[in-house]
């Protein structure tokens, strides 16, 4: 029992790493799934967090140089950054990725400008290296395919809204839908926070992925920000209710007088004070880590003007 604590299993074959992101527990997770001759990982993360990552490979009794599959649900940096430098060093492994993400693992570089813009003279700090994949290793999505990785079939579904290009893959032999960014964050079970990041947030299309999440009826989600959900109907009602919050309030104080800037900053003030009243301060460190709040405004914002016009 203690070990299956420590390996964080989910079923047989399906694990997951804390990356341990920034110091910081529970903000990412990635999933490891292994079967006959096939090692899998969802979202290997950032590559400032490689070296957490080979450390919990090997305390499974594995290698990088096992590792044969990458499933990105997406590829913002915090989920997919480090796959260049992992495709690189270990030229064995494949890629699947969206079609809309595929030019941007092809060539980072409007990826990484339009992150620098967010995170400015952070990004070394947060992300490390961002390395090109090699077109040969890519495997292209579009949704509703199934794809073999980690000795097992995954469906795969677009599920847009977080991101364009998002998309999710349900295992139905264990029950596991992987869904990356599209339910949520969600540290220890509390507040489900959804995160909004520019630059493609679309509600409407949110609500839709989680009405496609459902229909799998998966009997648990997991997260990239925060790992095993085992209840998913409430978890994904209580997202679309806390979307739907946000949004409202995003675009009625986009209609009030004043600067966006300090709407910007009330809001992320609002948001950290409403995780607080919930929660303990390492768990709200592990929400501002995985969505870090004026981040969440801008999206929703920008959103609610190119809806608007
Ligand atoms: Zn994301």
């Amino acid at each position: 029992m203690v070990i299956e604590t420590e390996m964080n299993v989910l079923a047989g074959g399906v694990s997951w790493v804390d990356l341990n992101f920034l110091d910081r527990p529970h903000a990412i997770a990635t999933a490891v799934i292994r079967g006959a001759g096939s090692v899998a990982l969802i979202d290997p993360g950032p590559s400032t967090c490689l070296d957490t990552l080979e450390l919990g490979l090997e305390s499974r009794g594995l290698r990088f140089d096992d590792v044969t599959h990458l499933l990105l649900t997406h590829i913002h940096l915090d989920h997919a950054g480090a796959t260049g430098t992992i495709v690189r060093r270990h030229p064995h492994v494949k890629v699947f990725v969206h079609e809309k993400g595929a030019p941007h693992v092809l060539d980072p570089s409007k990826l990484v400008a339009s992150a620098s813009r967010l995170y400015g003279d952070q990004m070394d700090r947060l992300w490390g290296v961002i390395e090109a994949v090699p077109h040969d290793h890519l495997i292209v999505l579009s949704g509703g395919e199934q794809v073999d990785a980690g000795g097992r079939t995954f469906e795969v579904a677009y599920t847009p809204g977080h991101a364009s290009h998002h998309v999710s893959y349900f295992d139905r032999s264990s029950g596991v839908a992987f869904v990356g960014d599209t339910a949520g964050v969600c540290v220890d079970g509390g507040y489900v926070l959804p995160p909004t990041p520019p630059p493609d947030i679309d509600v409407e299309l949110w609500h839709g992925s989680v009405a496609r999440l459902e229909r799998w009826a998966p009997q648990t989600l997991f997260l990239t920000h925060f790992g095993p959900v085992d209840n998913p109907h409430p978890h994904l009602q209580a997202l679309i209710d806390n979307l739907e919050t946000m949004s409202g309030i995003v675009r009625r104080r986009l209609a009030e007088p004043g600067p966006d800037e300090e709407k910007a900053t009330r809001f992320a003030e609002d948001v950290t004070r409403e995780l607080r009243r919930q929660m303990n301060e390492p768990q709200v460190a592990s929400y501002l880590a995985a969505a870090p709040p004026e981040l969440l405004w801008l999206g929703l914002a920008r959103y609610w003007k190119k809806k608007t016009g």
